[in-house]
């Protein structure tokens, strides 16, 4: 197979519209075969369900080159189970989960020219997604839906080195209306950017949402979970009915624990005791582990000590295990990685 023409170590994260994009329709109750097609576009009623009460769900996954030129992905059994979640939310039908599996792999398969050469750097974004198409003006639930899988190219997301995030403890709450907080929905990242864009304009990276009913307990950002890591070496991250359950965050936790023989626990993680943590780090699927260098509450810097420059020893060890695993390179526990071609 030929590769496209692209420089992959120059790529950026943002969309680049590939050959094929996987589509099926609900309707009468039933989801259809659904097809490969061409034509990036969708075409809806002005009036569809998606446009007027944002009835709207996705997924974030990769697929990667190993480092035996295999082409593989990460866990999409686990993607499958939490757009499940999402869709009963949204009062949606849930696309059957071995469906879901083969229509990612065959959008894969389909654009494989698109799916970056090992060592590159970059990846396969692949992004599923559901939404109500037909019209609907009384609030209620659409009758007639359209899943989607499209794959875009992404360079790495360290380009030039790891800079540690500056992120600071947000005022705003976290758009989670109605207790949304295990599904992947569009709502809740309209809902978050305009703290994001604040964010930004401030000086920092990204927003530490706190639990609304107290302000006292670390929650997460917009779009990735938080690790900590302790002084005595031990991996903490949050424990919340509201957080969105990471897989990258996940396997980390298993990886912590089986590979690398450290504690790793979930419990609740008070604002005022992150001056006592020795490592921070953001994990999701685009950057697996972004360290944090510092967190501004109000003026007040906290800031971590391994990590100010570089990553701290604990985040990067997990860092390359995972990407180690996730690349070929390192044997990875049953069931992780499922094979393309
Ligand atoms: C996608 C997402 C994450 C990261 O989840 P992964 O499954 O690891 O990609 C974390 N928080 C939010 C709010 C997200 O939408």
């Amino acid at each position: 197979m030929e590769k496209k023409n692209i420089d992959w170590a120059n790529l950026g994260f943002g969309y680049i519209e590939t050959d094929y994009r996987f589509v099926s329709d609900y309707k009468n109750g039933a989801w259809d075969d659904g097809a490969m097609i061409q034509d990036a576009n969708v075409v809806i009623s002005e009036c569809a369900g998606v446009l007027q009460y944002a009835q709207t769900i996705f997924e974030g996954m990769k697929a990667y080159t190993t480092a035996d030129g295999r082409i593989v992905t990460f866990r999409p059994d686990l993607n499958a189970d939490r757009m499940e979640q999402s869709a009963k939310r949204l009062e949606m039908p849930v696309f059957p989960k071995e469906r879901f599996v083969e229509a990612v792999l065959m959008t894969i398969k389909a654009n494989e020219a698109y799916v970056p050469p090992y060592g590159s750097g970059a990846t396969l974004y692949v992004r599923p997604y559901m939404f109500g198409s037909n019209a609907v003006i009384g609030v209620k639930p659409a009758d007639e839906y359209q899943f989607r899988v499209f794959t875009t190219p992404v360079g790495p997301y360290f380009k030039g080195g790891v800079k540690p995030l500056t992120i600071r403890v947000s005022d705003f709450d976290r758009a989670a209306p109605c207790g949304t907080g295990h599904i992947k929905a569009g709502l809740n990242y309209a809902m978050s950017l305009h703290a994001i864009v604040d964010a930004h304009k401030q000086g920092y990276d990204e927003n530490m949402y706190l639990d609304a009913g107290t302000r006292t307990k670390v929650e997460e950002t917009g779009g990735a979970n938080f690790l900590f890591v302790t002084k005595d070496g031990k991996v903490v991250t949050p424990k919340s009915d509201s957080i969105l359950p990471s897989i990258t965050r996940r396997s980390l936790m298993q990886v912590a624990r089986e590979y690398l023989g450290l504690e790793a626990e979930e419990r609740e993680v008070y604002l005022d005791e992150l001056n006592d943590f020795a490592e921070c780090g953001l994990c999701g699927t685009a950057a697996v582990i972004s360290p944090v260098g510092k967190v501004v509450d109000h003026g007040k810097e906290i800031c971590f000590p391994s990590g100010m420059a570089e990553m701290g020893p604990v985040t990067k060890k997990l860092y390359e295990t995972l990407t180690g695993i996730q690349m070929g390179t390192i044997k990875a526990p049953e069931g992780w990685i499922v094979e393309v071609k």
